[in-house]
């Protein structure tokens, strides 16, 4: 599992290197987020859900949702809505009320 960074969506701030618990993230000489080592990802969507940007997404294996499946989280107060969209296109959502997590 790795992520994927759209580079024409990040303007460079920084919040995913800061949350990264591996420091995978570096700035390139354009000041624009990349991975440097996407091996070592372990896939914990931090840097998914602190990008304002919708710049980053999970890259995600054959094991969940299939090759070239991507997976990306829009936030809506206590809502985390993890869309997950396959090699085809095609979206499924799965909505999160974090108010309730502690029932899960
Ligand atoms: S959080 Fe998003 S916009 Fe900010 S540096 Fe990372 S990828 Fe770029
Ligand atoms: S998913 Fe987690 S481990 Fe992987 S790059 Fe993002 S913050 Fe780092």
């Amino acid at each position: 599992m790795s992520i994927l960074i759209d580079k024409s969506m990040c303007v460079g701030c920084g919040k995913c290197m800061d949350v990264c618990p591996g420091n995978l993230i570096k700035r390139n000489s354009e000041g624009k987020a990349y991975i440097c080592h996407p091996g070592d990802c372990w896939g914990c969507a931090s840097c998914v859900k602190t990008c304002g940007m919708d710049a980053i997404c999970l890259y995600l294996g054959p094991d969940m949702g299939g090759l070239g499946a991507t997976l990306t989280v829009e936030i809506k107060g206590p809502i985390r809505e993890w869309k997950v969209k396959d090699v085809k296109g095609q979206e499924t959502t799965i909505r999160v009320d974090q108010r309730k997590s502690n029932q899960y």
